[in-house]
């Protein structure tokens, strides 16, 4: 399977990693953003509006994430049943994320 190939209904490479990247991001400023909405405003009540605006970023990123599918089966990319893994490949067709090698093109 190469990434040039899309069942219809189902995402983009891009597309999954920009959900991914959108994930990273938010998980990754969560502490950043909290800290700093104390040291600015020194207020606990806002300090606590952040952090929950933040958490609900990552539930919504999260479930982007989780339901992303596949361009090469067209299955949700990262879930089989109820597990999540959010490895780089398809969890049902083993599709990478990961750009081909020139080798790997065809
Ligand atoms: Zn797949």
């Amino acid at each position: 399977m190469d990434h040039s190939q899309q069942i219809a209904g189902s995402h983009t490479i891009d597309q999954i990693r920009t959900r991914r990247r959108c994930l990273w991001i938010v998980f990754l400023t969560y502490l950043p953003a909290v800290w700093l909405s104390l040291r600015l405003t020194g207020s606990n009540q806002i300090t606590l509006a952040v952090a929950i605006i933040w958490l609900v970023l990552a539930a919504v990123a999260g479930v982007m994430v989780s339901a992303s599918r596949c361009p090469g089966c067209g299955k949700l990319f990262h879930m089989q049943g109820v597990a999540t893994s959010w490895g780089a490949r398809c969890v049902h067709c083993d599709l990478s994320l990961k750009p081909l090698k020139p080798t790997e093109r065809t």
